[in-house]
């Protein structure tokens, strides 16, 4: 990991065990069953003219997270306020860590403080001036150009489920980079373009003998006439099929061998994906249907599977 983020992972944001001390008071948090109630409810505390209000939002555009508290002289974020309420531990912990430690430093000071959402969209104008002002925290501006971005907070780390996200997605493309480099299973690789775990899915339930079966279809690996002649085996004269095509190849056989038409019709019936050779070996129901097709074709005679 350390190869791959280097300092980044030294600024890996620190989790407190806990946000805020169990017995501590937090502030009072509200959210309203509905955007009308939130809404009724906000106009008639602001009317009073008693209390500070400020508004906050969030907004992310390109990549960039943007946030802003806006405070007018009379966001739409309920994902952040439940956080406040529960923040234990877990990742993004620190900066309400921070929120916690300045409401409680006002509430110290005989300053309550409350936590309101309330609606977006509903013409509050300070909670449409904190959209505004955290869209254009990003750089983003109404008219299309790009501005700054606004200057970043004094302590900012990488969110730990970002770091694992980014990790998870670099493994991945290096994987996937291996997987088209490699040179060796390359009928694997056609059959299976990116490497995946839903492989294993489709062996789930299979017999042994049925799995293996399975493998040797994908892999190309078969006693099929194809891959005996082309290994130099012993009686197999070339790679023909008996129905007279030129290549008795896993394709072949699954598809079109003429020898076959009926049975494959039997088997396969009308299933979309039936003309498909990737969809056949990586569907769970038709790889089934493929392993019983080839059982049923006795073709692979004195090469098949042995029984385990
Ligand atoms: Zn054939």
């Amino acid at each position: 990991m350390r190869d791959k983020w280097g300092e980044a992972l030294t600024t890996q944001e620190p989790i407190p065990p806990f946000v805020t001390p169990p017995w501590q008071q937090g502030p009072k948090t509200y959210i309203d069953k509905d955007d009308e109630t939130a809404r009724e409810r906000h106009d008639r505390e602001t009317a009073t003219g008693h209390d500070l209000s400020i508004y906050t939002d969030g907004s992310g555009i390109e990549d960039r997270i943007g946030a802003a508290a806006v405070c007018p002289h009379t966001g739409d974020n309920q994902a952040a306020i439940w956080s406040v309420i529960k923040a234990e531990g877990r990742t993004g912990a620190y900066i309400l860590e921070e929120i916690a430690r300045q409401i409680q430093d006002l509430q110290d000071r005989g300053r309550p403080v409350r936590i309101r959402w309330v609606p977006a969209h509903e013409g509050i104008p300070g909670n449409e001036a904190a959209d505004m002002a955290a869209k254009e925290a990003t750089g983003w501006r109404e008219n299309g150009r790009r501005a700054p971005t606004a200057s970043e907070p004094p302590r900012l780390f990488t969110l730990r489920s970002t770091l694992k996200r980014r990790c998870k997605q670099q493994a991945e493309i290096a994987w996937n980079a291996k997987w088209r480099k490699e040179t060796k299973g390359r009928a694997t690789f056609r059959n299976t373009p990116s490497p995946t775990k839903r492989v294993l899915k489709i062996h789930k339930g299979l017999r042994k003998r049925d799995s293996a079966l399975l493998v040797q279809l994908r892999t190309e690996k078969i006693g099929l006439k194809d891959f005996l002649f082309s290994r130099k085996v012993p009686d197999v004269a070339s790679s023909r099929c008996d129905c007279g095509a030129i290549r008795q190849t896993v394709a072949h056989v699954l598809l079109h061998c003429r020898t076959h038409n009926d049975l494959r019709n039997r088997i396969f019936g009308d299933r979309p994906g039936r003309h498909n050779l990737r969809t056949i070996l990586n569907k769970p129901q038709l790889a089934t249907k493929a392993i019983e097709y080839m059982e049923q074709t006795q073709i692979l005679g004195q090469f098949g599977i042995a029984d385990a």
